[in-house]
């Protein structure tokens, strides 16, 4: 939290009670978590607060790489290495719901290489691999 603090005040943008909340709710779910169960959690500590307001505050967060939003299950999760710019890449374990962010320098420097070979202009880049991680793997839940 305080280094999302620093990165907002560097940047001269306003870490404010809701941003910081929605952050809060973020990092303490253990998996991924959807702009609802959000919600729901802070309406549940103090009552009524609007979607909309949620949403802008992810937006917000999203802007500033405090948090990645994962496609493929429309959900949330904080970023560690919010301090660097960065595309993520993620590791997705369908049976504890864990998502690992990639150390993507590599596969960054490989699509990269792709790209300029197709003279392709990247809007949209999403890297993320659905699978068991290794904790997982070593139990019998192999079979979806
Ligand atoms: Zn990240
Ligand atoms: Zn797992």
């Amino acid at each position: 939290m305080r280094t999302a603090e620093a990165i907002c005040t560097k940047r001269g943008a306003r870490l404010t009670d809701i941003r910081r909340r929605v952050l809060t709710s973020v990092w303490s779910s253990h998996a991924p978590i959807g702009a609802y169960d959000i919600l729901a959690g802070l309406n549940a500590d103090s009552g009524k607060i609007a979607p909309m307001a949620v949403y802008r505050a992810l937006d917000f967060l999203m802007e500033h790489g405090l948090v990645h939003r994962l496609a493929s299950l429309n959900a949330f999760i904080g970023c560690a290495l919010a301090d660097e710019r960065h595309t993520a890449h993620f590791l997705i374990c369908r049976a504890c719901k864990s998502a690992t962010e990639m150390d993507g320098a590599a596969v960054t420097r490989a699509v990269k290489k792709t790209l300029t070979a197709h003279g392709f202009i990247p809007e949209i880049e999403i890297i993320e691999i659905q699978g068991l991680c290794a904790h997982c793997s070593d139990q019998d839940v192999r079979r979806p």
